[in-house]
């Protein structure tokens, strides 16, 4: 099974506690995580993925702060130096996003003005 993930939501998935846009949002985000933590291989994209499936502000396919978060997917493909449709493991995608963006302070630059950033601090 190949997942398909926007590339920001490598950000995400480290510092999610259980908070989210909706409660089946939050009951999907838990079981992503556990469908990750088998470490599948997943295809990065710019665009709504299995996230963004269960999520109220997904609007037929299309994020409603569309051109925010693709901006954030850029920036952490750009980061990583990887690019859209790229298929990796996920635990190596997990790697490159702590090692170029989470461990290098880098993480406020690319998403501080997401609602949740208070979280990820
Ligand atoms: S807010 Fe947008 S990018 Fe974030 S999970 Fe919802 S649809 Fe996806």
């Amino acid at each position: 099974m190949k997942y398909r993930i926007r590339a920001h939501h490598g950000m995400c998935f480290s510092f999610f506690q259980g908070k989210g846009y909706s409660g089946e949002f939050t009951e999907n985000m838990w079981k992503m995580k556990e469908r990750l933590a088998q470490n599948p291989e997943v295809v990065l994209l710019c665009r709504t993925d299995d996230v963004c499936a269960h999520c109220p502000n997904n609007h037929q396919g299309v994020c409603e702060s569309v051109e925010k978060v693709a901006d954030y997917d850029r920036q952490v493909l750009s980061l990583c130096g990887l690019k859209e449709n790229d298929v990796l493991r996920w635990r190596d995608f997990e790697a490159l996003v702590q090692q170029h963006i989470l461990a290098a302070g880098r993480r406020e630059s690319v998403c501080g003005g997401c609602e949740w950033n208070e979280l990820c601090k």
